[in-house]
């Protein structure tokens, strides 16, 4: 069972506990079904606009044993009220600086 480090959006923190992802990761559905069950080993926020501690907090996930880091659907489609992040290409590209060889998911359900 691979180890998962999850990003979500802050602006979205209440109205949405998260439930979807730790439920599609342990079943190894949706984004997860290439990689298969995860365990969710970290689940932060970006940290507030514009997002830029994703990028420590990526990387702090990876140094705690996430082999994969995942942009929860709130980012990237704007789960649950389709109000997607405006930074979030800028946020996924500063991220993959820190990944490297780390897979990213920029979505998870
Ligand atoms: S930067 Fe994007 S993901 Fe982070 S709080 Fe703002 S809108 Fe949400």
């Amino acid at each position: 069972m691979k180890k998962v480090g999850i990003i979500r959006c802050q602006q979205t923190e209440d109205m949405c506990p998260g439930t979807a992802d730790f439920k599609v990761a342990k079943a190894g559905k949706l984004a997860f079904e290439t990689i298969g069950p995860c365990e969710i080993v970290g689940f932060v926020s970006c940290g507030g606009c514009p997002g830029k501690k994703a990028v420590p907090r990526a990387k702090m996930m990876i140094d705690r044993g996430a082999e994969v880091i995942a942009m929860a659907s709130c980012i990237a489609k704007g789960n649950p009220i389709g109000y997607a992040c405006p930074h979030f290409e800028n946020m996924r590209n500063a991220i993959k600086k820190v990944t490297k060889d780390i897979e990213l998911l920029e979505w998870t359900h």
